[in-house]
């Protein structure tokens, strides 16, 4: 399968914070939080998304996908990663809300360039 990916993530040299959240949380203050995982490319990041809906899919009841394009509502089981791989490469954030039996879980992966992370910032001075 060919994936034709935007290089804009690329281009911005983007990285990702990864956010799983037992309620939902703003942009701005996540931003502040240290993050799950850094997703450095958008595979990793679609691959991040993946685990966590298997870790969580014994319980899954529905998943609310904040696309670009939109609500998107699948059911457990049901999900596609390569738009997940899409919207991460576009330099968009993806984001998920989990309704599981027992609550909600909250999934963000936002776009970060070195400047505006204030985590790796210094990292990011270090390689140039
Ligand atoms: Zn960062």
């Amino acid at each position: 399968m060919t994936d034709h990916l935007p290089t804009r993530w690329r281009d911005h040299g983007l990285h990702w914070h990864a956010h799983l959240s037992d309620h939902a949380t703003a942009a701005k203050l996540r931003r502040n939080y240290s993050p799950d995982a850094v997703l450095l490319d958008p595979e990793a990041g679609a691959e991040w998304i993946a685990d966590m809906l298997t870790a969580h899919s014994a319980d899954t009841i529905a998943i609310e996908w904040h696309t670009p394009w939109g609500v998107t509502l699948d059911g457990p089981g049901v999900r596609d990663a390569a738009r997940d791989r899409h919207a991460l490469a576009y330099g968009l954030s993806v984001e998920a809300m989990i309704v599981t039996a027992t609550g909600q879980l909250y999934l963000y992966v936002d776009p970060y360039t070195p400047e505006q992370c204030p985590h790796h910032r210094s990292q990011a001075a270090n390689t140039i």
